[in-house]
């Protein structure tokens, strides 16, 4: 276990159609019952990232930055649950808009942006995606590391997409 959280993946990318690429990827990978936390300030790309793995789900819909209602629902290859904390206060609040309910859905994936806001609250396992700023306007650090078990084949995904080896 404690090998498992050290396993980290950092993938840059120089352009938002580069972290779009790169998400949607990985959205075409999402297994069933999968948990992603997206952190970041604001800005660092969280919502055009859960926008490219949409895309990667098939989610034909536009996905919208769920700040203002909290969760946003899609119907894809597998139901995709998008939630944003940002303006959650309270941590009790979460049962009331169906945060468990989704984050223990073995039949969907869900996408959690803020979510280091209630660690307490985040499943045993999911995929850590952190976005942090580069040198330049449009570059970012991406950084993605697995918490619990159940992630292995994706985090080899995506050593090899951060190598420029696509596995597919
Ligand atoms: P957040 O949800 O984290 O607040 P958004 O995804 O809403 O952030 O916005 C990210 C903004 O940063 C977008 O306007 C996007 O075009 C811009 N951007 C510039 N470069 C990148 C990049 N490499 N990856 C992601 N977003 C980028
Ligand atoms: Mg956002």
């Amino acid at each position: 276990m404690a090998r498992e959280k050290e396993r980290v993946v950092e993938i840059c990318t120089d352009s938002p159609e580069a972290t779009g690429e790169l998400a949607k990827k990985l959205g075409s990978r999402l297994r069933a019952g999968m948990v992603l936390c997206l952190v970041g300030d604001l800005g660092a790309g969280k919502t055009l990232f859960a926008q490219g793995i949409a895309a990667g789900l098939g989610v034909l819909d536009e996905v919208t930055s769920p700040t203002f209602n909290l969760m946003n629902l899609y119907a894809g290859r597998l139901p995709m649950a998008h939630f944003d904390l940002y303006r959650l206060e309270d941590e009790a609040e979460l049962d009331e808009i169906g945060f468990y309910e989704y984050t223990d859905e073995p039949r969907g994936v869900a996408l959690i942006e803020w979510a280091d806001k209630f660690p307490a609250a985040l499943p045993e396992a999911y995929l850590r995606v952190e976005l942090t700023p580069g040198d330049t306007k449009e570059a970012r650090h991406i950084t993605f590391s697995p918490v619990g078990g159940g992630y292995d084949e994706l985090m080899a995904s995506l050593e090899a997409l951060g190598k420029g080896r696509p596995d597919d």
